[in-house]
């Protein structure tokens, strides 16, 4: 059920609920109708105060959320995300994702988000400290390592987890896997940074493989990425080590352009740069080194880089919902682009996506978040079950079940496609859009 003034839930509802009509799966299994009102509701919603002290010794207030919103397969998991834009409608929409792509991780985890629209940016770290810590003793009773399982999102990152993960441990004299995205020395899993955008690649690399029966790969792709932050960088790296270009990277302010290729140096200089919150205008401003001479860099300011790239083979939406307008969708089709994949949660409106799957036709095959950026939940259940254990997995160990998650995802959103959406027009690509709702959709549904 979607309540007054929840206009990105609604997003999201309608998506699969379209993607589920629009189908043969009613007609052949009538009995999942009846699901829909009952995934639709969340199962809980814990809304509280976070009263918190700044450096100057002033009181500060914040609004904190925890949806959880869907326990068939498991605990409650899904990241926290602390931004000054989070509201009901937008945890909302990010936990009814996180259901069903937690379903097509084809791990054990139900769905959940959370977070506060607390504003990390310009806080000083003992600030972050605070609010944390004041957030964690609201939020403490209500989580669990087999209740509900909170990570990262927009603004909560490895420092966040480890002032979120102290506070809980001091307050419930409990040392338990109740968080994910935790530092290597207490708990964390190797990959885990890196998996939601190394996973999207993987994701992608399997649709270039099938639509070219397996005779293309990334080597010598244009890809274009949006966003900064631990996702796009991570994409970024693993795109240049598979051969393909990178030609820009963006933030909330602007986006840089490079047709030569954005370098692994740069991407390195933006992380360290990242941390202390600057902007993508100054790192490229105060690095020169870094990003001067046959490295240059174009800065536009105000603008996402979707209409700037020029001819690029992929687009990777990887900054935050509706980042990708219906006008901007169009200028990517007609630049070319092929394989469209989101490492944002619902990083397409509605409009770009239907731009999208009317060029499927045409070879234009696009991927939605819930399907394309699984591995970041996927390696955060990796974490659980080597907390279960108390072991700790090797890098090559956490990214070969990662690989084989992202392409078991993959075939299943393709298998389904075809199985309850197969296309009017046979040489069409099978909608991943529709075989991601629908495989995830019945796996929450059976159980
Ligand atoms: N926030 C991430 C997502 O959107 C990760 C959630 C998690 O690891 O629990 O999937």
């Amino acid at each position: 059920m979607v309540l007054p003034h929840e206009p990105e839930f609604q997003q999201a509802y309608n998506e699969l609920v379209h993607a589920l009509e629009d189908s043969t799966l009613f007609t052949q299994h009538p009995q999942y109708k009846k699901v829909i009102p009952v995934v639709s509701i969340p199962e809980r919603i814990i809304q509280f105060r976070v009263a918190w002290e700044n450096d100057n010794g002033e009181i500060e207030v914040n609004n904190g959320f925890r949806v959880q919103f869907n326990s068939n397969l498991g605990p409650y998991k899904g990241g926290l995300r602390f931004h000054p834009t989070v509201n009901l409608s937008i945890l909302k929409f990010l936990g009814f994702e996180q259901i069903f792509k937690n379903a097509l991780t084809g791990l054990s985890m139900g769905g959940g988000k959370g977070g506060s629209d607390f504003n990390p940016k310009g806080r000083s770290d003992a600030e972050i400290r605070r609010f944390c810590v004041a957030f964690m003793r609201q939020l403490a009773r209500y989580i669990g390592a087999d209740t509900d399982v909170p990570a990262g999102d927009i603004g909560v990152g490895g420092r966040e987890i480890g002032f979120l993960f102290g506070a809980y441990k001091q307050m419930q004299n409990n040392f338990s896997g109740i968080l994910t995205g935790k530092g290597l020395t207490w708990g964390g899993s190797l990959i885990r940074p890196e998996a939601t955008g190394y996973g999207l690649v993987y994701y992608v690399e399997k649709m270039i493989e099938k639509a070219s029966n397996g005779k293309e790969s990334f080597k010598g792709k244009r890809v274009a990425i949006s966003g900064s932050g631990n996702v796009a960088q991570f994409a970024a790296l693993k795109v240049i080590e598979l051969g393909g270009t990178v030609v820009s990277l963006s933030d909330s302010k602007g986006a840089i352009i490079s047709q030569t290729g954005i370098t692994v140096e740069q991407i390195a200089e933006i992380a360290d740069a990242k941390i202390k919150h600057k902007s993508l205008e100054q790192i490229v401003e105060q690095s020169v080194k870094a990003f001067s001479g046959a490295n240059s860099v174009e800065y536009l300011a105000g603008v996402r880089p979707w209409t700037k790239v020029g001819q690029v083979d992929v687009a990777l939406p990887s900054a935050t919902q509706n980042e990708v307008s219906g006008e901007e969708a169009k200028v990517l089709v007609e630049a070319g682009v092929k394989f469209v994949a989101e490492g944002s949660n619902m990083g397409s409106t509605k409009d770009a996506i239907d731009v999208f799957e009317a060029a499927r036709p045409t070879g234009v095959w696009y991927a939605p978040g819930k399907a394309a950026n699984c591995g970041g939940v996927a390696v955060s259940g990796l974490e659980m079950a080597q907390n279960s254990q108390r072991v700790q997995w090797t890098s090559e160990e956490v990214d070969t079940k990662l690989k084989t998650i992202m392409t078991e995802c993959f075939e299943a959103c393709y298998e389904t496609a075809v199985k309850y959406a197969a296309s009017k027009d046979a040489h069409a690509l099978p909608s991943l859009l529709k075989g991601a709702n629908i495989a995830g959709f019945i796996k929450v549904a059976d159980a």
